[in-house]
């Protein structure tokens, strides 16, 4: 039989998957998660719920209620809210119904590699912007970009995964004003920042922005996330999102914690704070430069030790980090996600043993 794999596409062959190897550990600073677990009174109301409604029955087609319920959380309309399967879910539809085969889509780098996976997926050609060399965003580079190329999406994620950076405040408006395509602003990290796109909806019908209840919601075990457009881009979109991609297990607990809310913000609070506790920590070590962040985790760039020498080191000792030497232009960095006190303290003590070991086994 001939080679059965020759009918999948060479954008696909070519690229490897999104994956994270699993690894034990006792302190788990890899994945930007929210560290502090939602309380037992919480889980309970959401199970009681699902306990009284029928499972062999579908969740709703489209979840009306919760797409209120976002609407007024966010200070956006509700038929201007699309919810899905994690921002993931969103991310891919939103290109499935813009690009094809060709299509241009600004994409700066180094960030969240989907963007671009997805991309090349659907055919499309992904016009890369780097960052400056503070690892900030260039906007005047991506105006250029969208302009030369004819782009028809333009993706930034601020703050950017994975270096905790920014877009420049009138950055968005700027974007928007080009006029040269969509302009999406994946907000994923933004309860961390203090700063959102989201007003800008009311006067760019050009502008999404896409969020996630997995990060300060900490929901990420429950996929649920939400894009904010104009309602004729919503509609659009939502042709693209498979149907009932929100199980209903997921749609009550995300209609349980925005009426709770005011314990997520108080969450979002200590991890900021903690963030700047783990940043001065790290700044005071040798050999290690910790750059200004404004989601849950901060960027380092090791100076003379190899990221996989100190990832592997960190994690024989229990603690996960995330190696991103990988990405464009980060090959002496690791990605550190701000976890509790605890955990953050047990990652400063364990940092300069990581360093000297992995520094010895450059020098044999
Ligand atoms: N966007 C960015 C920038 C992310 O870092 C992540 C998660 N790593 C996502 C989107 C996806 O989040 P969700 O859990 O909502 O799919």
């Amino acid at each position: 039989m001939r080679d059965p794999l020759r009918f999948v596409k060479p954008a696909v062959r070519g690229m490897d998957a999104y994956t994270l190897s699993p690894h034990p550990s006792k302190v788990k600073l890899n994945q930007n998660e929210n560290p502090h677990e939602l309380s037992d009174s919480f889980k309970r109301a959401v199970v009681e719920r699902a306990l009284a409604r029928p499972w062999g029955r579908y969740p709703d087609f489209f979840p009306k209620d919760l797409h209120v319920m976002l609407a007024d959380h966010i200070g956006w309309r509700s038929d201007g809210v699309l919810v899905g399967n994690g921002s993931n879910e969103l991310i891919e539809a939103l290109l499935v119904v813009t690009v094809g085969q060709g299509t241009r889509v600004v994409i700066p780098e180094p960030t969240f590699t989907l963007y671009g996976m997805v991309t090349a997926m659907l055919g499309g050609e992904a016009v890369r912007v780097p960052l400056d060399a503070e690892l900030r965003y260039d906007p005047d580079a991506l105006s250029r970009a969208r302009a030369q190329s004819g782009a028809a999406v333009t993706i930034v994620c601020s703050p950017n995964n994975p270096t905790g950076s920014s877009l420049p405040s009138g950055a968005v408006e700027r974007l928007c004003e080009d006029d040269s395509g969509l302009v999406v602003i994946d907000e994923a990290y933004a309860e961390f920042s203090g700063w959102s796109a989201v007003p800008l909806l009311q006067r760019y019908s050009n502008l999404i922005v896409l969020r996630t209840l997995s990060k300060a919601g900490a929901l990420a075990g429950l996929r649920i996330g939400y894009l904010l457009a104009s309602p004729e881009l919503v509609s659009e979109v939502n042709k693209a999102r498979l149907p009932y991609s929100l199980n209903f297990f997921s749609q009550i607990a995300a209609e349980e914690i925005l009426g709770d809310w005011e314990a997520v913000a108080e969450r979002v609070e200590r991890i900021v704070n903690e963030r700047g506790v783990l940043a001065a920590a790290l700044a005071r070590l040798s050999g290690l430069r910790c750059y200004a962040s404004d989601a849950n985790f901060v960027l380092v760039e090791l100076q003379d030790a190899h990221p996989v020498a100190v990832f592997e080191a960190l994690a024989a000792e229990g603690i996960l980090v995330r190696d991103v030497s990988r990405y464009p232009g980060l090959s002496r960095h690791l990605r550190i996600s701000v976890g509790t006190p605890d955990q953050n303290a047990a990652l400063v003590a364990a940092l300069p043993r990581a360093l000297a070991l992995a520094r010895v086994q450059v020098g044999e």
